[in-house]
């Protein structure tokens, strides 16, 4: 089996990153960790954390470092994590990391086609032929979009994006672990380009 790996993908909303780091997990054995969902689980499931992760959402405020590194520290400790390593998606410090850089203008492309199925997540892409009403088809829920996959609130978030991530490419460029990726370019040539950049960096250990 191939050794696994630890990894900090970052990369900007709508630069594929999803895809890429579900294609990695499975390539490498390791769980893709995305700090989205094991917030979201951990406040569905009322943990210690997630309580406290809940009152600081209720109050319209972005959840700290402080209980984030809490968070993603107790799923770090779980056994997977431990023995192959792990895809860390959403939040940066670790071993080796990769950006993928995509042009604002087809993040937003990117972004504003995106559908949803409204009660079992599947995602979908809308295309020029229109679907009205669009039936999910895994299991029969409306594909909708999300209210903040417009261009005015996907241009906030990059804003965001670029601001904070700066200064962390900025940190892992100085140690040479950060290996920078072109995301506009198809899926497997991602997937090839980021393999090789992988197994490359895992060899200069
Ligand atoms: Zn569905």
């Amino acid at each position: 089996m191939t050794a696994g790996v630890r990894l900090i993908i970052m990369g900007r909303q709508g630069a594929g990153k999803g895809t890429q780091c579900q294609r990695i997990s499975r390539h490498y054995v390791v769980p893709h960790i995305s700090t989205g969902e094991i917030l979201r689980a951990a406040v569905r499931e009322g943990t210690e954390l997630g309580k406290m992760a809940k009152q600081v959402i209720e109050a319209g405020r972005l959840v700290g470092d402080d209980i984030m590194i809490e968070i993603i520290r107790e799923r770090l400790e779980q056994d997977d994590a431990r023995t192959r390593g792990y895809i860390l998606d959403g939040f940066p410090r670790t071993v080796a990391q990769a950006d993928l850089d995509v042009p604002r203008d087809l993040v937003i492309q990117r972004i504003s086609a995106r559908r949803v199925c409204r009660d079992c997540g599947t995602n979908y892409v809308a295309t020029a032929q229109k679907r009205d009403p669009w039936i999910c088809d895994s299991c029969g829920g409306d594909v909708v979009q999300r209210n903040d996959d417009t261009p005015e609130s996907i241009s906030q978030r990059l804003d965001l994006y670029e601001s904070q991530t700066s200064p962390l490419l900025k940190f892992y460029g100085q140690d040479g672990r950060l290996v920078e990726i072109d995301g506009s370019l198809s899926p497997d040539e991602v997937f090839a380009t980021l393999t090789v950049a992988i197994d490359q960096a895992r060899k200069n250990g």
